[in-house]
């Protein structure tokens, strides 16, 4: 009962909903997961790319940079052979000084060769200008060979060429007399515009950084090119407190000395020379080209994701929807439930007395017949009705019938029946009893019993025939006995009979056909 009364929204339509909105949830998940690790692996891509191209561009660069030094580091050895053979007399110099022009002329990289004395004075140039006659014994290169007995190729930091101003990288060697004594330097002067021009094939974006150091740290060419970064020393760099002790070239993420941008590095040693070659590109412009690779996917994704949480809005609507619909129909089926009581209780009840009414008393008279037939057992029936009533009508009005009626019908209830036992209003001033299971003696007592019951409710009736002017009533009774099964047209017709004549007999009486 309670059930129906108060109605609970469909138990698997709410865990429907909440299945709905986990599957709704992990699907979002799924797509955000997948798509981020797709989106990682892009930038993942790019990185590895990027790596791969400052490697192999540092390596390949250290090549060429070799390539340069090479052919500069056998010119000066061959001057130094030619030297220690013939010497540096005067008669040797024009013979030298052609061997050094056609040499300069030979290789492009090359500024500028010269032959210093062991005061630092300049003996012979591949320059034209011969009466200059200057002194470099206060460059550092000198100072080094003058300091250092090894015979190898030196390079030192970069500086402007006092015969040309052009910015130049000194690379020399020590020249010896026979006994090993200091007998001068050799020089060799590179032009930084060389470097320039070859390292400018490559491109590197915006903000891509190249540059020529020494194994100590000393820029020798950076691009983008700014004067005032040469012989900058950025031994504090990385690159030169870990990654080149440990090996001698790779790639690592940095932020650069220099300018302190973030930047992928690929570094090399060069294998004959003390110099190092590196090649940053920028991270910020990684990611911008990780971004624009992404737009369209992720502009996808996001639709996508709009997509699922439209269908999903659309799906919990519709669950909601149909757990709302469930409920009213479960509130109307309750409500169509109560009414239906309602309709059956007025389509059994009568409604001026509370009695049961004719439609009840058919369904039950025929019950009731059926299972005396059945059980083999007696039935009664006891038909009554109210003694001059149309006169009571005439007497007192058809409200006061009305009221008469009510007072009997429920003198009638109060009899104290049992519980199968039934009184109805069969019609009008009518009713009938129902007494199953009940023998002709009991019956007698029932039906005396109910008479005296209604004249002793003493409702005055000043034009009845009775003596005491109130209000009575004839009973005809009929019972069926246990061994002659009757049908209700015949029992309905005997206590008829038996009423119609305590009607004539006089009324306010019980009588049964003999
Ligand atoms: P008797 O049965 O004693 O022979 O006389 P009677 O006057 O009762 O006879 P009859 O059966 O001819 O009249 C019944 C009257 O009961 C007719 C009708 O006006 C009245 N009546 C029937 N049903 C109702 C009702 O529901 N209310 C009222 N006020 N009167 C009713
Ligand atoms: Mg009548
Ligand atoms: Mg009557």
């Amino acid at each position: 009962m309670s059930e129906e009364h108060h109605p609970q929204p469909d138990v698997s339509m709410q865990s429907l909903r909440r299945l709905l909105v986990v599957f709704l949830l992990v699907i979002g998940c799924a797509v955000v997961l997948v798509n981020g690790w797709v989106v990682y692996s892009i930038w993942q891509r790019i990185v590895n790319e990027t790596q791969n191209n400052a490697r192999n561009l540092s390596q390949s660069l250290s090549r060429q940079a070799e390539d340069t030094l090479l052919p500069v580091e056998l010119t000066l050895q061959d001057l130094r052979d030619r030297i220690t053979l013939v010497g540096l007399d005067a008669e040797r110099q024009n013979y030298l000084r052609t061997l050094l022009m056609e040499r300069k002329a030979s290789l492009p990289q090359l500024h500028g060769l010269f032959v210093y004395d062991r005061a630092g004075n300049w003996v012979l140039t591949s320059q034209e200008m011969l009466n200059q006659r200057s002194n470099n014994a206060d460059r550092a290169y000198f100072k080094y060979h003058q300091q250092h007995s090894d015979l190898d190729l030196h390079i030192d930091e970069v500086i402007r060429s006092r015969t040309t101003g052009e910015l130049v990288i000194p690379v020399s060697m020590r020249l010896n007399n026979r006994d090993g004594t200091f007998r001068g330097v050799l020089l060799a002067t590179l032009r930084i515009d060389y470097f320039r021009q070859i390292f400018g094939y490559y491109s590197l974006g915006d903000k891509g950084l190249l540059a020529l150091m020494t194994h100590t740290g000393n820029i020798l060419y950076v691009r983008p090119f700014v004067d005032n970064l040469l012989n900058r020393n950025i031994a504090n760099s990385p690159l030169f407190t870990h990654l080149l002790k440990t090996s001698s070239n790779g790639t690592a993420s940095y932020k650069a000395a220099l300018d302190g941008v973030e930047r992928i590095f690929g570094y090399a040693s060069l294998k004959r020379y003390p110099l190092v070659i590196t090649v940053g590109y920028d991270k910020k412009q990684l990611v911008q080209a990780w971004l624009a690779e992404l737009v369209v996917y992720l502009s996808l994704c996001a639709l996508l994701l709009l997509v699922i949480a439209a269908l999903g809005w659309l799906l919990l609507r519709n669950v909601g929807h149909t757990i709302r619909d469930q409920e009213e129909l479960a509130t109307a089926r309750d409500r169509l439930t109560a009414i239906n009581r309602t309709l059956q209780t007025l389509a059994l009840v009568d409604s001026l007395t509370g009695l049961a009414n004719r439609r009840q008393f058919d369904l039950y008279l025929d019950r009731s017949l059926e299972r005396a037939n059945k059980l083999r057992s007696p039935m009664a029936l006891l038909m009554i009705d109210v003694d001059s009533f149309k006169r009571f009508n005439d007497t007192y009005g058809h409200l006061a019938g009305d009221e008469c009626l009510k007072y009997v019908g429920n003198a009638l209830l109060n009899i104290g029946l049992r519980s199968d036992d039934l009184i109805a209003r069969y019609g009008g001033e009518e009713f009938a009893v129902i007494l199953t299971d009940c023998g002709q003696e009991a019956a007698m007592k029932v039906a005396e019993r109910i008479r005296e019951v209604v004249a002793a409710l003493e409702i005055p009736h000043r034009n009845s025939e009775s003596a005491a002017k109130v209000v009575t009533i004839s009973i005809g009774l009929h019972v069926m006995q246990s061994n002659q099964p009757e049908d209700r047209q015949t029992l309905i017709g005997q206590a008829d009979k038996a009423l119609y004549q305590a009607k004539l007999a006089g009324r306010n009486r019980v009588e049964i056909l003999q």
